[in-house]
């Protein structure tokens, strides 16, 4: 035999048994997204490297470690998106979408990081992306919680997920807070871990949330970033905490929330859950609004957030199991001109009742193969033909899932009897 070849590590098949978690959670997110009035974009998947360089920041652990980077055949360099935002935002300016507008947008699909494949940690993941644009206020802010929320409930995951909220405050206040906490942190460089003493120079808020214990022990004594927050960012976070109580959705303030991507202000928040071990946020976002500018276009104020769909459908998974089933009727037939007539019957089934799942048995086989393979199917009803029943245009109605006589009916009447089966 061959050698076989595998997939690469970290990016998934998804199985036939999982597809179904995806169709609901995909179904409910357009749904969802439609009913706030938010527009579907849709970007390419490779960009220019330099994008991901500007937007997500030179220093940040995705552009120095995670990208998946190449160079095309004419030289330049490419990258697989490792996020969604920046291309919204790039694509967003080419097409004018954004000055002087108001956009609510959202997309999903792959995106790629080079990490160590994890629970909940893959190398190729979906992300379903929200971006909004020339909206200020803390009531867009608040809005893209309410639809986060909403759709934790619509899923029944609700009680199994908490929101964590801060500011970052204003630019500026950002960056003396910075300051503060690289001086804070100087004299006790050499207590602290690699990661962190690495960051110190380059993105120190990001020590905050480091997940070593002793790191984590050292900023306790830290200077809090609420302290350094300027007036307009704390009004703009009471607002949007006014805005939540007022639609009681809980959440906790934690002031060491910083995310990892530079383009972040005020505020930020992340979806956690405790029921998917380490990889437990499963959904980020908050405000950027300078990142427009930054990429070459007209100042935009923005605010977005991006949820990790593998962890979602996890959760469901574990949280909300669906039934598996690939029908809800398999036709049964015994005989070349049987095999022909239940063929028939099934495509006239799916004009009259084309929601239905119809399974057809092909390949012959005896009654008993041909019910055994009904009862794998999952489907609740079997139809039956055989000579006797091409011959006096009937089918045998065969319940697989109740105790209920075997019916014999005309053909002609079959679609409008399995119609008030309602199943
Ligand atoms: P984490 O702290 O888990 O690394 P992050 O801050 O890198 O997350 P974002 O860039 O904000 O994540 O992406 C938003 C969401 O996308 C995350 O909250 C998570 O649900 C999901 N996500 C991010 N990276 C991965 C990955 N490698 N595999 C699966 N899902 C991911
Ligand atoms: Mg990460």
């Amino acid at each position: 035999m061959a050698e076989k070849i595998q997939a690469i590590r970290g990016m998934n098949d998804v199985l036939p048994e999982q597809t179904p978690y995806w169709h609901k959670l995909e179904a409910i997110l357009r749904q969802l997204m439609a009913s706030y009035g938010y527009s579907e974009i849709r970007m390419p998947i490779v960009e220019k490297t330099n994008l991901f360089k500007r937007a997500v920041g030179e220093v940040t652990d995705i552009v120095e470690k995670e990208m998946y980077t190449f160079d095309d055949r004419n030289g330049d360099s490419l990258s697989l998106r490792p996020e969604g935002t920046a291309s919204c935002v790039r694509a967003g300016i080419e097409h004018g979408l954004l000055y002087n507008q108001e956009q609510r947008l959202w997309y999903m699909g792959p995106m790629f990081r080079h990490e160590r494949p994890q629970k909940g940690r893959y190398r190729q993941f979906h992300q379903l992306g929200v971006e909004t644009f020339g909206l200020a206020g803390a009531d867009i802010d608040a809005e893209l919680i309410l639809m986060t929320a909403r759709l934790w409930k619509a899923l029944a995951i609700d009680d199994s997920v908490h929101l964590e909220l801060n500011s970052l405050g204003s630019n500026e206040a950002r960056a003396n807070y910075r300051d503060a906490l690289v001086a804070f942190l100087t004299p006790i460089k050499d207590q602290l871990d690699e990661d962190s003493q690495r960051r110190l120079g380059t993105n120190p808020l990001r020590i905050l949330d480091s997940k070593n214990p002793q790191v984590q022990e050292l900023v306790r004594g830290a200077p809090r970033l609420d302290e350094y927050l300027d007036e307009e960012s704390k009004l703009h976070f009471a607002r949007l905490c006014q805005i939540l109580d007022a639609n009681g959705v809980k959440y906790k303030i934690n002031h060491k929330l910083v995310r990892g991507l530079d383009y972040y202000n005020r505020t930020v928040f992340e979806w956690v859950t405790d029921k998917l071990g380490a990889q437990g946020t499963i959904c980020a976002g908050g405000r950027y609004d300078g990142l427009t500018e930054q990429l070459g276009g007209h100042a935009t104020t923005a605010s977005g957030f991006a949820m990790g769909i593998e962890r979602i459908v996890a959760l469901l998974e574990e949280l909300s199991p669906i039934e598996l089933t690939s029908a809800d009727i398999y036709m049964v037939a015994l005989g070349e001109q049987a095999e022909i007539k239940a063929m028939q019957l099934a495509e006239d089934l799916r004009n009259e009742l084309p929601e239905l799942r119809i399974r057809m048995n092909c390949g012959a086989g005896n009654f008993k193969k041909q019910f055994k393979r009904a009862d794998k199917s999952g489907a609740k009803v079997a139809l039956v033909i055989a000579e006797q029943e091409v011959q006096d245009a009937t089918v045998g109605i065969k319940f697989l899932r109740e105790q209920k006589e075997q019916l014999l009916v005309q053909q002609s009447e079959v679609a409008d009897l399995i119609k008030l089966m309602n199943f």
